[in-house]
């Protein structure tokens, strides 16, 4: 301890290397190991084999006493706990599915000092004095992995985490350095908070994935459309996402009819038949794989050149994982997701009822979940719907910067100039703002529709919606294409959705600066009038 930081990090270097056999740290590993040594606290945003965990080991062996790592699951920590042990460290832990006989040889080992890691579930530290043990018997540095776990703006909310609030009070002097791969600037705020970390060191990590090309499509016909990709890249890798098992089965089963080389994989399936899927496509007799979001854990295929979603993830953070088994080896692939406005409307209404089922079953976490994942599917669908540049948008979502060069990434559809603008955009942007304040904010998208195009219906009679001004406003256009570019001002937050039985538009601020004239809206063409999708079907 009276080391100074810089020499300790000399020092360090020369145990990774020894121990891990590593020569170079990777991009803020160094940052992080520095904050623990200095006992700061820090919070650690990396991608997914970004070497997280590196930063809370490689401390530990240094530092006097043993650092406490909290990680969700058991699977995952008796891992890590076998890598270390195969490089020599002294490790241990302490879980449920002991015998009392280990957990005691446990706790000697950490009283007499023979142990540099102890790896915990979070639920065994709300157990009545389990952590003041932890602190008699030496806790130098506390390390918290899959972070986000504790907000409820995270994408994996466990309210198992909560307990881990009150360690900062119990060990006041103790450096808390949290691990996570995904974590939006609203969520590293509130895992700040939630940990109460002290002035944290807040290391973001590069998310950008240049070598992948994202595009983003509303869906028309689900199997030609994925064909298309597919045959980009005849005879290549890749992996089709759908929503629910019996997607995958009939995505599987009509690419199959076209001659793909696919298989579908699914939780439904036998242990058997997802492994015969699994060997099948790893040992490159089958070319794609229709997979439900379940799929993906065991699977490691880095030649992957194509991931298409075949409908909207319920968020960004899914997506950006699921778009990450792309392209692996670095070399260029394909990013293609197929989506509809009713994707978005459906997966609402879907969460909303089953926070309601939960809410009465007695979950007092039911809504505030629900707020959280109403959230990250807005973010979702105003990533879609709008037309930024995805790149950057993926990378500012977790909170890092892009540089926009002048001719935009090169390497999506927006900046590609594949999406098609709709020159009329202001107008038609402001004549639907200003058909929404005539409704008064408090009627539904579908109203708002009909009232733009004239409807001649009962309703908008007696309600005197027909001598708006609006009224007819935009009776050139057709239904979808009305809906398309209120979903899309919705994306853009110039319109908002509240939440209810019945969704109500209404206004933004950036919505009246828009009537204004202040700011401009943009727009693309809706697609043309859909035809029946097997991804809904
Ligand atoms: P994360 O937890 O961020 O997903 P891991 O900690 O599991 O990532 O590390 C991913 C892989 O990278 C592991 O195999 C690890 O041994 C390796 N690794 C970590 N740091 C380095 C480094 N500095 N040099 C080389 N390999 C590293
Ligand atoms: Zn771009």
């Amino acid at each position: 301890p009276t080391t100074e930081p810089g020499s300790a990090l000399q020092a360090l270097a020369e145990r990774i290397r020894g121990v891990f056999g590593f020569d170079r740290l990777r991009p803020l590993q160094g940052e992080a190991m520095a904050a623990v040594l200095e006992g700061r606290d820090a919070l650690v945003v990396l991608p997914t084999g970004g070497g997280k965990s590196l930063c809370y080991q490689a401390p530990a062996l240094v530092k006097e006493g043993f650092t406490l790592v909290v990680s969700p699951l058991i699977a995952l920590m008796a891992d890590q706990l076998h890598s270390l042990e195969g490089h020599g460290v002294d490790a241990g832990v302490l879980n449920s599915v002991q015998t009392p006989e280990e957990r005691a040889l446990t706790w000697a080992k950490l009283h007499s000092g023979q142990l540099d890691i102890l790896f915990c579930a979070p639920e065994r530290l709300a157990v009545g004095d389990f952590f003041g043990g932890l602190v008699e018997a030496g806790l130098s540095a506390i390390a918290v992995d899959e972070a986000h776990c504790i907000s409820h703006w995270g994408h994996d909310f466990r309210p198992d985490y909560r307990a881990l609030g009150t360690l900062r009070k119990r060990a006041p002097g103790v450096p808390i350095l949290a691990l996570t791969a995904t974590a939006s600037p609203r969520v590293q705020d509130d895992i700040c908070e939630q940990l109460q970390l002290r002035d944290p060191a807040r290391l973001v990590g590069n998310f950008d994935r240049p070598n992948l090309t994202y595009r983003i499509v509303p869906r028309e016909n689900l199997v030609s459309q994925a064909l298309n990709v597919i045959q980009r890249h005849a005879g290549q890798a890749g992996i089709v996402y759908v929503m629910r098992r019996k997607d995958a089965e009939q995505v599987a089963g009509d690419l199959a009819a076209k001659g793909v080389r696919v298989e579908p994989y699914h939780a439904g399936m036998t242990p058997q038949k997802r492994k015969q899927a699994q060997d099948a496509f790893l040992s490159e007799r089958i070319d794609v794989i229709v997979a439900t979001v379940a799929f993906g854990m065991g699977i490691d295929r880095s030649d992957v050149r194509f991931v298409i979603h075949a409908a909207l993830p319920k968020g960004v953070e899914q997506y950006s994982q699921e778009t990450g088994r792309a392209g692996r080896d670095g070399l260029p692939a394909e990013c293609v997701l197929f989506y509809s406005g009713a994707d978005f409307h459906g997966q609402r209404s879907l969460m909303e009822r089953s926070a309601a089922e939960a809410d009465e079953a007695g979950v007092t976490t039911a809504r505030v979940e629900l707020e959280g994942n109403l959230e990250r599917l807005g973010h979702m669908w105003g990533f879609a719907a709008g037309a930024f540049c995805r790149h950057r948008f993926l990378v500012e979502y977790f909170g890092g910067r892009f540089e926009v060069l002048p001719d935009g990434c090169g390497a999506c559809d927006v900046c590609l100039g594949e999406l098609p603008a709709e020159d009329d955009a202001q107008v038609i942007a402001q004549k639907i703002l200003s058909c929404v304040v005539h409704c008064r904010q408090g009627y539904g998208a579908g109203h708002v529709t009909n009232v733009l195009r004239g409807a001649k219906l009962k309703k908008i009679e007696q309600l005197g919606h027909d001598q708006f001004t609006t009224f007819g406003l935009l009776a050139d256009k057709s239904q979808a294409e009305v809906r398309s570019y209120i979903d899309q001002l919705i994306a853009q937050e110039y319109l908002r959705v509240s939440p209810g039985k019945y969704p109500v538009i209404g206004m933004t601020r950036s919505g009246l600066a828009v009537m204004k004239g202040e700011e401009q809206a943009t727009l693309f063409k809706p697609p043309a009038p859909k035809k029946k999708s097997a991804a809904r079907s």
